[in-house]
């Protein structure tokens, strides 16, 4: 069945890749809402904790629904094992954490989530773990910041919220060459259009709130990587820290897998079209897309992507008063800084996400006042445009 699975294609994957059904043979995933498990005598409890005997034993180690969604997410992703994790932020801290000892260094893109910052750039030095920020786009400062205590290089492509694009084969490369392993970060490309793991990556991480769960209900995680990396690393991490994720979200978030395929295309489809007419608005002064010709590494994105993305990211002339105006004079498209939502949701970086930031790592990272992140949800792009270009013209 698993051999079979993975021949499949993505749509396939989405709809059947994982499924065990208990003796009822139920048609949809069921839900094991249970916390531990029955033996059927003290000797196969022994056996089962020695790891003699197959089975489960408590759900902050695995649940069978938990197992499902990790094992779907492995063949969409072509990866030989997931581990799911409570958010997305657990994921990527399991997956950094779990390889470093005090002692060793971590080299990361300077563009990262807020919160992905905070874990190599705050969090841990203050465990030993040295961390050296480069310009993702700059494969000399990749190679520079190499030291001979390099374990990992962390990244996010493309980037939140300026959709910068690094080259992942060049950086994996320089990684191997310094035997250090790369994490990417892929939650902004989508399983559907970039496979880090193809392109030389060791190991990757999805924050499963964004498309993977689509419609806003649930927060999940999940890391990809080798059976090596889980048995020497990844498993006695999780299994003793505890990022574990809920049956329950699991269960919602394999339903969100069923349409993952479908609502990413369409969002994707819908968000090229809101990004050509963006451009043509006299009030936005930039437009950044990554299915864009214009993008400034077009030929990259095209080398390293499928499509480009549910993500648009525009400069509105005039500053923060002027994007405030443009978010309050909305009406379909909501204010959240949510992302891969089935609705359109749009925020402010320099105020929000990237508040934490100096204005000086802000410049750095081009995020002025004036810039809008749009994440393009499932409603009519006709709609959504006439609600843009209106707010625009109000504004
Ligand atoms: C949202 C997000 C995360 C964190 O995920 P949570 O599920 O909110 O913990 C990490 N990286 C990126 C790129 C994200 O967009």
């Amino acid at each position: 069945m698993t051999n079979d699975a993975r021949r499949w294609h993505p749509d396939t994957a989405l709809v059947h890749g994982g499924t065990m059904r208990s003796a009822f043979g139920e048609t949809s995933e069921a839900l094991f809402l249970t916390q531990g498990y029955v033996y059927a005598s003290a000797e196969e409890a022994e056996a089962r904790f020695l790891n003699k005997s197959p089975g489960y034993q408590y759900s902050r180690f695995s649940n069978p629904t938990v197992t499902m969604f990790e094992e779907r997410m492995a063949i969409l992703e072509g990866a030989e094992v997931a581990r799911a994790t409570a958010t997305g932020m657990a994921a990527v801290t399991a997956a950094i954490l779990s390889q470093v000892s005090a002692g060793d260094h971590v080299v990361a893109a300077r563009a990262l989530f807020g919160s992905c910052r905070y874990i190599v750039e705050d969090l841990c030095p203050r465990f030993g773990v040295e961390c050296t920020l480069v310009d993702g786009r700059d494969l000399a400062a990749w190679e520079a910041a190499v030291r001979p205590n390099t374990k990992a290089f962390f990244l996010e492509s493309p980037t939140n919220p300026t959709l910068e694009v690094v080259d992942i084969a060049a950086v994996a490369e320089i990684a191997h060459a310094a035997g250090a392993r790369l994490v990417v970060d892929n939650v902004f490309a989508t399983p559907m259009w970039q496979k880090p793991l193809t392109l030389g990556a060791d190991v990757v991480c999805y924050s499963a709130t964004k498309h993977i769960d689509g419609q806003g209900r649930c927060l999940g995680g999940v890391v990809l990587c080798s059976q090596e990396f889980l048995d020497k690393h990844l498993q006695v991490f999780i299994r003793q820290t505890g990022p574990s994720m809920s049956p329950f979200n699991a269960w919602v978030l394999l339903k969100g897998l069923e349409t993952l395929g479908l609502r990413v295309e369409r969002q994707t489809d819908s968000a090229g079209k809101v990004a050509a007419a963006l451009k043509r608005h006299p009030k936005v002064a930039k437009v950044i897309y990554p299915g864009d010709p214009d993008h400034p590494q077009a030929d990259l994105c095209t080398r390293q992507m499928v499509k480009g993305s549910t993500m648009v990211a525009f400069e509105v002339a005039g500053g923060k008063e002027a994007a405030f105006a443009v978010e309050n004079a909305l009406g379909i498209v909501k204010i959240s800084n949510n992302l891969g939502d089935a609705k359109s949701l749009i925020t402010h970086p320099a105020t929000t996400t990237h508040q934490r930031l100096s204005e000086e790592a802000r410049q750095e990272l081009g995020i002025g006042q004036g810039l809008l992140r749009l994440s393009v949800g499932l409603e009519h792009p006709d709609d959504l445009i006439a609600d843009l270009l209106g707010a625009l013209d109000r504004a």
